[in-house]
């Protein structure tokens, strides 16, 4: 068995470690005797979606956001298509709010994006910085945010989680995130997979469902490195 990971950006948006979220699930599946092959797509590379099993894309800052926000334009159609056909999706930070209606950043940019997500972010005067926290259906999960956009979801867009530290999706709502089918966008750097190893499962097993049926099964891990450092990044501001 084996399950194609392709990153996008990898030069690009790739902050606070959002590389690791591409390690975590490859490993998790290499501890399982499952293949995982990774595929790098930069700004221009040709790309067939429908090869991919999880699409992984971390954050970047506002400038690096323009040269993605035009290639993914360029891209709309097919990962809206490939999303529609329940291929897994992890955006994170700058992605994320691409993957909204728009970005309009704090100098006035406007970026559109690929509605993906019903939502739309404005850059605002204060960065929302820290470590985070989320109660969401799979757990809790922790992080790290650094973002000035604000993102306000639109009616009906369900959201990753709900805020038990930290800002998320905005500093008034206390929802985090946004999911649409089997994408899931979110603010939480770290990188969130590493440590948060039952969301990268959930998002592995979606993942063999969708390529190899049913009875694709994920066997046990242990996680006790893991879920120690997510205690520990918990307990701090
Ligand atoms: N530039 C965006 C913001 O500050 C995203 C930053 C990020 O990816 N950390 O809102």
């Amino acid at each position: 068995m084996r399950l194609v990971i392709a990153h996008l950006y990898p030069a690009e948006m790739n902050i606070y470690g959002d590389t690791g979220n591409v390690i975590a699930l490859s490993r998790r599946l290499e501890w399982r005797g499952i293949d995982a092959v990774v595929e790098r797509i930069a700004v221009g590379d040709p790309y067939d979606f429908t090869a991919a099993d999880v699409v992984v894309a971390g954050g970047g800052e506002d400038r690096a956001q323009l040269a993605v926000a035009a290639d993914l334009q360029r891209r709309a159609g097919d990962i809206r298509e490939a999303v529609a056909a329940g291929t897994v999706f992890l955006t994170i930070c700058g992605t994320y709010q691409l993957f909204g209606h728009r970005f309009v950043t704090h100098d006035g940019d406007e970026m559109p994006g690929i509605g993906v997500f019903d939502l739309e972010t404005h850059g605002g005067d204060e960065r929302m910085i820290g470590n985070i926290v989320l109660d969401t259906e799979w757990g809790p999960l922790v992080g790290f945010e650094n973002h000035s956009g604000r993102t306000f979801l639109g009616e009906g867009q369900q959201p990753l989680g709900m805020v038990r530290k930290g800002y998320g999706n905005n500093e008034r709502d206390f929802d985090e995130g946004a999911v649409a089918a089997n994408a899931f966008g979110s603010y939480l750097h770290g990188a969130l997979l590493p440590k948060n190893p039952a969301f990268a499962d959930e998002l592995l097993r979606r993942a063999l469902v969708q390529r190899h049926g049913d009875d694709a099964v994920l066997g046990p891990l242990d996680d006790g490195v893991e879920r120690a450092a997510a205690d520990a990044a918990a307990t701090r501001p």
